[in-house]
């Protein structure tokens, strides 16, 4: 007998009901997204190292632990997305989107793949949903995104009170700067309570301090200094004119100076939508922010831009332990069955005739029984079995099944259609 495989450590089939929800989440994704002007992207899911490498910055965790990197057979060094935005960004350089100070709003949804211990809520291929605003630079497109983000959230089920919205600001280059070194020297300060990766942040990413989830390091951070209370003027004044405009949009915030984001590249406004149940540790869904040096870190033009990215897997859990039914809803279903043998044609060509009206339609491709059709049919969750039968055909029509109230009636085939999309209004 052949060795019987199993999908890799940190990896997932997605079948059945997570089949459906990853569906749900996406058709919900196009819905939304739209409706504010977004439109699909679809990039490789590798691209050169260095896109990483420089986009993300060496010293993140995502690039100096957990990329999947291999060398193709040409040698080229290629690596396997951990998130999208530095490639959607490289495409958008590529194909000139944002010359001439143009705006491009893109969206994708697909796998990423990062190399971290799986747990519930953290795989190893994982999928994600993102928005990525290019060339925009108001405070208006910052409120825009964080409130399509919300709103997403919200269309999916999730209930408002069970989610927080954090949002912050890190800064830019004329303010970022002196509070990290300010920051870095705190961590130097306090480097005997803090954990080794902590210790290594005060040289590399200081700022990351704020994100380590050990106790001990979380105690420290406590009385750190805030990049908060030292923005610079442009900074503070785009990140009041952001929060008035979700203020007026009645859209409800926390400000969490401690909230900086595990990627290199964001200036000026973050934000992330966590929630308290379902998660355990893993509780933000998603968030984004501004990142507008990451067009020149990948050899582009300045330009503006604001994103963010959602985790799917987190999302459906989320949905999930709220009890909300996480896949679309399928609309009439209809499960056309044969009595005997005799009729099986007959249904085959009704079912086609269904199909060409528009409606969904199953009928049975293995010559079950009629009782086996119909148990078919409620696995099937259909509303309605058309049953083709002898005498029914000799009438010129169908019994039609109601498969809630098991009520039965005799409707003629020229009637069929009519019935069915009536009776489900
Ligand atoms: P990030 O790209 O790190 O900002 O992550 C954005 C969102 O993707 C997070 O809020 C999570 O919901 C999700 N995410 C990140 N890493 C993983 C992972 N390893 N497994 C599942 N979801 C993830």
């Amino acid at each position: 007998m052949a060795q019987l495989y199993s999908a890799p450590k940190g990896t997932a089939d997605l079948l059945g009901d997570s089949a459906r929800a990853w569906d749900f989440l996406q058709d919900s994704a196009r819905a939304v997204f739209t409706r504010y002007g977004y439109q699909s992207i679809y990039t490789p899911l590798f691209e050169h190292t260095e896109v990483f490498t420089r986009g993300i910055g060496e010293a993140t965790d995502v690039v100096g632990k957990e990329m999947y990197t291999f060398e193709d057979r040409g040698g080229r060094s290629l690596t396997l997305r951990p998130e999208n935005t530095a490639g959607v960004v490289r495409a958008a350089i590529q194909a000139h989107l944002t010359d001439n100070n143009a705006a491009a709003k893109l969206f994708y949804t697909g796998p990423m793949f990062r190399y971290e211990r799986p747990q519930k809520g953290r795989q190893r291929q994982f999928y994600q949903i993102g928005a990525e605003g290019l060339g925009l630079n108001t405070a208006a497109a910052d409120a825009e995104m964080i409130m399509m983000l919300w709103e997403y959230f919200t269309t999916l089920g999730l209930q408002r009170t069970s989610m927080r919205l954090l949002v912050n600001s890190m800064g830019d280059e004329t303010c970022r700067p002196a509070y990290r070194e300010q920051l870095a020297q705190f961590i130097r300060e306090n480097d005997a309570a803090l954990c080794k990766d902590c210790k290594r942040r005060a040289d590399t990413n200081p700022l990351r301090a704020f994100d380590c989830k050990n106790e001990a390091c979380v105690a420290v951070m406590d009385s750190a200094p805030l990049l908060a209370d030292v923005l610079c003027d442009d900074c503070r004044e785009h990140n009041d004119a952001v929060l008035q405009l979700l203020d007026a949009a009645g859209l409800k915030y926390q400000l969490d100076p401690r909230l900086v984001r595990g990627l290199d590249y964001y200036t000026r406004t973050v934000f992330e939508v966590q929630v308290d149940h379902g998660l355990g540790a893993q509780n933000a869904l998603g968030g984004g922010g501004r990142y507008d040096g990451l067009f020149q870190d990948l050899g582009g033009k300045p330009t503006p831009c604001i994103g963010f990215a959602i985790g799917a897997e987190r999302t459906v859990l989320a949905l999930q332990a709220q009890g909300a039914t996480v896949a679309a809803d399928t609309g009439l279903l209809v499960y056309v069955a044969a009595a005997t043998d005799l009729q099986r044609d007959a249904a085959f060509t009704l079912t086609m005739q269904l199909r060409s009206r528009g409606l969904t339609v199953l009928c049975d491709l293995q010559n079950r029984s009629l009782k086996s059709q119909f148990k078919q049919a409620d696995r099937a969750q259909a509303h309605y079995v058309l049953i083709v039968g002898e005498e029914e055909t000799t009438r010129g029509g169908v019994t039609l099944r109601n498969m809630e109230t098991k009520e039965e009636r005799f409707v003629t085939l020229g009637s069929v259609v009519k019935t069915l999309t009536s009776e489900r209004q």
